[in-house]
């Protein structure tokens, strides 16, 4: 997108030129009436979005606007709110809802779609690389079913600081252009208990290449329309994954293997930086392995494999962390199912499934070596990561700060006492002053261990500690710092969304200003909704 330089009067929006592909090459419902209805042999329907009263721009992403070619005038105009709160639409704009379906918990859900999402077009950015623009939380849709299409301010917070803080930290992700709130009221019952709440209202612009999802072909395949399927497959190999050639049963066993290579990578950096998505289901797993779909995800503050963050999941926790590589390959049987009619092989694409288990531990055990500072994984470092797991787990150890933290301790410093070797360790515990002796000794053995196969390594502390703190962050969007914005953002003040972007852009960096944003959990946001306990209500 080129933007003329000539006047500051000259909106960027106005530069946009739209090239609707998902549109112009795939299926659409006749239908263009805004009811709730089962679509049938159609990928999109048209809609579009309901008016806001009062817009109000709460914040958008630097970077994602520049790459979209609009500079901060741009952002700040009023043409700017009223598009992506859903009052007004540009020259070009063919605003529509996409037909998906999916399993959830496990379970086949039928029909989803956006039931309050609202793609309005593509342009091509900066980069070149095509842009999906998609408003979240902007009206019903004939894929709403039993909701109201819209999205209340506290999810919609998450959602924007949690897309770009991805962006940033290096983890594949759909991002965000816009938080804007709406002016109207919704109403939401937060923990499902009966007491309904009128919520301040708000639209998130979210991007990506594209948001198709598992549930996006696996809704054809439970039709037996392979028919439409095989139009989706084509369009989306032929615009995303090009390299692949023309359709061909070849080509479309190519495709699935690197959807689970994309999405094998996703969850190994979610597993890094230790971010639970918290609603893994098929309408949430992207095509292109991004992370898409962010509702009651969490941060692991405290290293524990079994966490969710999701009050829904909190029985079952099929969504735990420490699931999320499991839940990504059942994830992928579904989508094998699903495109198998085009395949008629299944043989072929069991291979890929199993395969899946290959290149996720391998990708994984290269994230463990990089996160210690280590060239490589070597069969003889198993035992060394397996105790690693179980010594974070003697008493809370925040994962963040371990791992920043585990970068000051020296080789040197291996014959130094317990109480010496642990002291850059102590900020990662969350009751440094409970921990026993034994423990103490028992995480200590672990350090002297990790620094012998350091030694042997051969690598200089200092080139060391650079390594890993390229991969373990020094910041991430702990829940309660995304719930501190939000109760400032229900007072009509966006500022610490503001400053929690600015620290997000550069999550590896030591950044001295904003230490505090570094520091564990406090013991307050321990058991508080919206810092520990997510729920879907959103
Ligand atoms: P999610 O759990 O957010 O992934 O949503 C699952 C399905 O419910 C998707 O089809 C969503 O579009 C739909 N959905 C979630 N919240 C709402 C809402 N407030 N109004 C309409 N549809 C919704
Ligand atoms: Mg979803």
């Amino acid at each position: 997108m080129t933007q003329t330089n000539e006047s500051n009067t000259t909106n960027g929006l106005l530069n946009w030129q739209f090239d609707n592909q998902f549109i112009q090459r795939l299926p659409a419902d006749a239908e263009t009436g805004n009811f709730r209805r089962q679509v049938l042999g159609a990928c999109f329907s048209y809609v579009t979005p309901r008016k806001a009263t009062s817009p109000t721009l709460m914040a958008y992403s630097a970077e994602m606007s520049e790459e979209l070619g609009l500079n901060d005038e741009d952002c700040h105009s009023d043409l700017f709110k009223q598009v992506f709160v859903g009052n007004q639409q540009l020259e070009g704009m063919q605003p529509h809802a996409q037909c998906y379906g999916g399993h959830q918990f496990g379970n086949w859900a039928g029909q989803l779609g956006d039931g309050r999402a609202i793609n309005l077009g593509e342009v091509i950015g900066e980069s070149g690389q095509r842009w999906s623009l998609q408003l979240k939380g902007s009206g019903e849709t004939p894929y709403s079913r039993t909701a109201d299409g819209l999205a209340v301010l506290r999810s919609s917070v998450r959602e924007f600081l949690c897309s770009e803080a991805m962006y940033h930290l290096g983890v594949p992700t759909t991002r965000a252009l816009s938080l804007i709130t709406t002016g109207d009221d919704v109403i939401r019952d937060m923990f499902y208990d009966g007491r309904p709440q009128s919520e301040p209202g708000a639209v998130v612009c979210r991007v990506a290449p594209s948001f198709l999802r598992l549930g996006s072909y696996e809704i054809f395949s439970a039709r037996g329309d392979s028919e439409t399927l095989k139009t989706l497959v084509d369009y989306t190999i032929d615009t995303f994954y090009p390299h692949l050639g023309a359709p061909s049963k070849q080509s479309y066993l190519d495709w699935f293997r690197e959807i689970c290579e994309r999405t094998a990578d996703m969850v190994v950096d979610w597993m890094r930086v230790g971010f639970v998505h918290g609603v893994f289901n098929t309408d949430n797993t992207s095509v292109l392995g991004l992370t898409i779909d962010y509702g009651p995800y969490g941060w692991i503050d405290d290293y524990d494999p079994n966490w969710t963050p999701n009050t829904t999941d909190a029985t079952g926790k099929r969504y735990r962390f420490g699931a999320q590589p499991q839940i990504a390959q059942w994830n992928l049987l579904q989508m094998a199912n699903a495109i198998y009619p085009l395949i008629d092989d299944a043989e072929a694409l069991r291979n890929i499934l199993n395969d899946y288990v290959t290149v996720y531990t391998d990708k994984w055990q290269q994230m463990r070596a990089d996160k210690l500072g280590l060239a490589e994984f070597k069969p003889a470092d198993e035992a060394l990561h397996q105790d690693l797991n179980r010594v974070m787990q003697l008493t809370e150890t925040d994962m963040t700060l371990f791992y920043r933290h585990l970068a000051d301790v020296n080789v040197t410093d291996k014959n130094k006492t317990d109480d010496e070797l642990l002291s850059p360790l102590m900020v990662a515990f969350y009751s440094p002053d409970a921990l026993s002796q034994a423990d103490k000794k028992d995480i200590a053995n672990w350090v002297r261990d990790y620094l012998k196969r350091v030694e042997e390594e051969g690598i200089s502390d200092e080139k060391r500690k650079t390594k890993m703190n390229a991969v373990n962050p020094k910041y991430v969007l702990r829940n309660y710092l995304s719930q501190l914005a939000i109760d400032k953002a229900e007072q009509g003040d966006p500022s610490l969304i503001n400053e929690l972007m600015e620290v997000m852009r550069r999550p590896y960096d030591e950044q001295p200003q904003y230490e505090s944003y570094a520091a564990k959990r406090p013991d307050w946001a321990r058991n508080k909704p919206g810092c520990s306990m997510l729920s879907c209500s959103s």
